[in-house]
């Protein structure tokens, strides 16, 4: 079993650790918010007073934190992970974060003599809680041998996407194509209802035709049409407007750093800021329907 040493222990992090507790590693946990803390040492971690106790010894480090600003600051300050940690210890970052902060820190990592996996995750904090999480890691192949058994403790899927900051770049596309079809489903919803169609019966067609998608079959932004969905419950999130907002703007990031165009992100991305401006921004991110249809969510 191994010794881990986490940081970040907000609405991922914190279930995270307690999948790897009950496979029976041991878990030291730091965050900058002492009540997170606390919670996750109910939990089982043992707590920590700063990145340095939190890392000290341990066989692999885990980072969860919200942006590549705070993911910077862990690892390359005074006193942040690369100054404390054995160059022995293996170092995951399993925040979503821009592709250009990734490869910064693979880069200082690399001069430094750590390993380091870039390793974000998708599935949300109900895949968090059930230890199903995909994990999408970038980084060498003996690192990423190393890492797999632990971090099968809370996954569901693990894929090695490539070299350096790869993992990155699978979760910051997947999310900008997710965003976009979402886009497509709320305008297909309305027009279909506009129409005058019964939204179960367009659901129906459009599930096992041309037009079906993985947001048409989990998010149809119309209630009664599929189970559990947030529609069903007025919205509340589920993946959050600011959570997608945040993504669509990662992956502009990136395209303006690779000299690329995104016409339609960009279009989304106006239409989730105009949402977090109307104060939406904590509901779920299938809300974009109203900025089609004020009616939603009535
Ligand atoms: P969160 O805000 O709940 O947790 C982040 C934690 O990091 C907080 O507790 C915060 O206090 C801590 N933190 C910030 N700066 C720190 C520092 N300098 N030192 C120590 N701790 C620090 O966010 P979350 O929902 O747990 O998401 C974490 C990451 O996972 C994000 O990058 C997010 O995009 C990604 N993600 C989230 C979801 C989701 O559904 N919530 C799904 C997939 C991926």
């Amino acid at each position: 079993m191994a010794h881990i040493g986490w940081i970040g222990l907000g609405n991922m992090g914190h279930p995270m650790t307690k999948n790897l507790i009950a496979a029976g590693h041991t878990v030291t946990g730091y965050d900058v918010v002492e009540a997170a803390i606390t919670a996750a040492a109910e939990d089982g971690v043992t707590p920590a007073a700063s990145i340095a106790e939190a890392v000290a010894g341990a066989d692999v480090v885990f980072t969860m934190l919200p942006k590549g600003e705070h993911a910077r600051t862990v690892y390359l300050d005074a006193d942040g992970v690369f100054d404390s940690a054995e160059t022995s210890t293996l170092l995951v970052d399993s925040s979503t974060i821009d592709f250009d902060s990734a490869r910064t820190l693979h880069a200082a990592a690399r001069e430094r003599g750590f390993r380091f996996i870039d390793g974000p995750v998708s599935g949300g904090i109900g895949g968090a809680q059930a230890g199903t999480l995909t994990f999408m890691l970038g980084g060498a192949d003996d690192a990423i041998a190393d890492a797999k058994p632990i971090i099968e403790t809370m996954a569901g899927n693990i894929f090695h996407a490539g070299g350096e900051a790869a993992g990155q770049a699978a979760k910051i596309a997947n999310n900008m194509q997710l965003a976009i079809s979402l886009q497509g489903v709320v305008e297909g919803a309305v027009l279909a209802q506009k129409f005058g169609l019964d939204p179960k019966v367009f659901f129906d067609i459009a599930s096992v035709s041309s037009g079906d998608s993985w947001p048409l079959r989990n998010w149809y932004p119309v209630p009664g049409v599929v189970e559990n969905s947030p529609a069903e419950r007025e919205f509340a999130a589920g993946f959050s407007t600011m959570l997608m907002h945040k993504d669509l703007g990662l992956a502009l990031a990136g395209a303006e750093s690779q000299g690329v165009d995104l016409p339609a992100a960009s279009l989304v991305h106006e239409k989730l800021q105009q949402l977090i401006d109307d104060g939406w921004g904590d509901f779920d991110t299938s809300i974009l329907i109203r900025n089609i249809d004020e009616e939603t969510p009535g």
